[in-house]
């Protein structure tokens, strides 16, 4: 119902065809940005069948699979700046209800606790929002999960940009802290984040879930992922 009265008043227009419409209106979602289905191992970006992760690949990760809806491509990487940069929170909102209409699609969790990565407060204070915060919430109104805050960062790290994979996981190392310790009546956590890029903060995340309670299931949810290596994956 909110959502209704604020679009009365501000129409909202496609940021790719620029049609009155949500954010990213069907036709676009469907023509540019939906992929083909396949699940991928974050590990080493190749397509897996019948679970998350490869075998060989399980012992590099926290995380217990990662889903997401699209690639990183550069119509995605300019809708996702669009909301950061020009402070607009609707665009997350947009993209969580097309990420959780994709996950009620293709996935079956029951009992799920979502969550979300959070910002270093600097970045927050500037941009008057936490974007994996907007998304997570607009996922789980979708899925009908609770959404909470369980992480802390407890220090601000460098920007991520333009470093590298090593450097990155280096970076973000401890900084997060659990700060609700009462998820422990969920097997599954979902751990929401607009972008995959290296992995490293949903990692580090995952890790510091785990380290307090290693039976719960941890996977991350993005709208996109930009470490594909697949050659028979062309987006
Ligand atoms: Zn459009
Ligand atoms: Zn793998």
């Amino acid at each position: 119902m909110k959502k209704l009265i604020l679009s009365i008043f501000l129409p909202t227009f496609c940021l790719v065809c620029n049609q009155k419409s949500s954010y990213v209106c069907n036709k676009c979602f469907y023509s540019y940005l939906n992929i083909p289905y396949e699940q991928h191992c974050h590990v080493c970006g190749r397509a897996v069948r019948n679970r998350f992760v490869h075998i060989e690949c399980s012992s590099k990760t926290n995380l217990d699979g990662l889903i997401f809806v699209s690639v990183y491509n550069n119509l995605v990487k300019d809708i996702i700046h669009h909301g950061k940069y020009e402070k607009n929170y609707g665009v997350f909102e947009d993209l969580g209800t097309i990420t959780g209409q994709f996950v009620e699609k293709y996935y079956t969790f029951k009992d799920a606790l979502i969550t979300f990565v959070p910002l270093n407060s600097r970045r927050k204070a500037w941009r008057g929002f936490n974007q994996s915060e907007i998304f997570a919430k607009s996922i789980a109104e979708v899925l009908e999960f609770p959404v909470v805050n369980i992480l802390s960062r407890i220090r601000n790290t460098k920007s991520q940009a333009g470093t590298s994979r090593k450097d990155r996981a280096e970076n973000i190392k401890g900084a997060f802290e659990l700060v609700d310790n009462n998820v422990d009546k969920y097997n599954t956590i979902i751990l929401v984040d607009d972008v995959f890029t290296t992995g490293a903060t949903l990692e580090e995340c995952a890790r510091t879930i785990k380290a307090k309670y290693p039976h719960i299931k941890v996977f991350g949810l993005t709208f996109a992922m930009s470490r594909l290596n697949d050659d028979s994956f062309k987006p």
